[in-house]
């Protein structure tokens, strides 16, 4: 039993559906499909808030270790904004119901990655800031605004 994957409402959805029509590899088609389109929205995102707030210094697609979201080059400040699901939110994941032995490997290895780029990073001087998607919401806004401020002195 797996589920057709879907990103809806910036929220990664798995409708159920039987396992023989969708082959391995199908599945693992759609899911880095879902899984770049989901990141991509997210970048936009914050990139937009940058631009609202006149946060300036800002790079994308800076050549560094992990690849980072974003870059700002001369304040050594790299900011990755991460999905909640993927990157296993403490405040929003939740163990989808089918396939959880998949799921948690899954996650366990992204979250094992970030942490070893950020211990990396860090060592080189680098301050790291991990925003989560859900911080990107309207409600949270305020204070994600604070915490970058703050962050960016
Ligand atoms: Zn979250």
């Amino acid at each position: 039993m797996f589920g057709r994957i879907f990103w809806r409402d910036g929220r990664l959805s798995i409708m159920p559906i039987r396992s023989d029509t969708v082959s391995e590899q199908r599945r693992s088609e759609i899911m880095r499909a879902v899984k770049s389109q989901g990141n991509k929205d997210t970048e936009l995102a914050l990139a937009r808030f940058f631009r609202q707030h006149q946060i300036a210094g800002w790079r994308r697609a800076y050549s560094l270790c992990g690849k980072p979201d974003f870059v700002f080059p001369k304040l050594r400040v790299v900011i990755f904004v991460d999905g909640c699901f993927w990157h296993g939110c403490p405040r929003c994941y939740r163990r989808p119901a089918s396939n959880t032995k998949y799921w948690d490997s899954k996650v366990s290895k992204n979250r094992q990655r970030d942490r070893k780029v950020r211990v990396t990073l860090r060592r080189c001087g680098w301050r790291v800031l991990r925003i989560w998607e859900h911080e990107l919401a309207r409600k949270n806004q305020s204070r994600l605004l604070r915490r970058l401020q703050v962050a960016l002195l």
